[in-house]
């Protein structure tokens, strides 16, 4: 990208200083044209050339706008829309609850864990959102404590993060999940996510669902439940238990939260 325009403005430089010289040199000119040198033609082209660089600068300059609409990766300048925003971050599962668990050991406790907190630290450190976990450690925490938590702290969004499960070990993909009797805002927000995460991770997009479950029941906020790949299936199982793709995951979602919020 960069050197496209360096090489642009460096071709404008040597066709300006090309003619340039020739209409300081007659004698080199001559050998060329006579007609080209006469006072009016060359103020002509002089003319053309100071228009030709302008029209490009203005064109080049209209391309280094900001794309707004990309607002994943860049945020507009000005009082963020989370600052003061109540974001709980649910890590699904914990303590003597593993959750679903892959063919080669992975837990699904670990990864939402993992996950749960990178999300956590991106959202502390880059943003004025107060962010909670309901569990931060490898503990059980029941569904009723993680609603009533979330209730209590009267949160704006709720982020329950799970790793799905397939029986027949054939399903793929990721999916999220809002109530069915969610309002526009909590698909708003769900919509954000899975296409980040998807984006992100280049996973089957399996779209987005309505569901039934505790925590998005029982939760008076919007709240969704992200199910990030399957550890049933061997390659997203092995796709999961790296750090690379839980990082992946915590900016996808981190970028999905950051894009509902300066897009409502
Ligand atoms: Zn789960």
């Amino acid at each position: 990208m960069l050197r496209t325009k360096l090489l642009q403005r460096l071709l404008i430089l040597v066709l300006l200083l090309s003619l340039l010289l020739t209409a300081s040199f007659p004698q080199l000119a001559e050998a060329r044209s006579r007609e080209l040198l006469k006072k009016d033609n060359l103020e002509f082209i002089l003319k053309g050339v100071v228009s030709l660089y302008l029209l490009n600068r203005i064109n080049s300059m209209l391309r280094e706008e900001p794309a707004i609409e990309d607002a994943g990766s860049r945020v507009p300048a000005g009082p963020s829309p989370l600052a003061g925003k109540i974001i709980v971050l649910d890590p699904g599962h914990g303590g003597h609850d593993p959750g679903a668990v892959g063919a080669r050991g992975l837990k699904e406790k670990d990864v939402n864990l993992d996950i749960a907190r990178r999300v956590y630290r991106l959202l502390q450190e880059n943003t004025a959102a107060r962010v909670y976990l309901t569990r931060d450690t490898d503990r059980f925490v029941s569904l009723a404590e993680r609603s009533s938590l979330a209730n209590r702290l009267g949160a704006d969004s709720f982020i329950s993060i799970h790793i799905n499960a397939a029986e027949n070990g054939r399903e793929r993909g990721i999916e999220t999940y809002a109530h069915h009797s969610a309002g526009r805002e909590a698909w708003a927000l769900a919509w954000y996510l899975q296409e980040q995460l998807v984006r992100e991770l280049g996973l089957k997009d399996r779209g987005l669902k309505a569901g039934n479950f505790h925590v998005i029941r029982e939760t008076r906020m919007d709240s969704l439940l992200l199910e990030i790949g399957f550890i049933s299936d061997a390659a997203e199982e092995a796709l999961l238990a790296r750090s690379s793709t839980r990082e992946r995951a915590a900016q996808a979602i981190y970028a999905g939260i950051l894009a509902y919020y300066h897009n409502r």
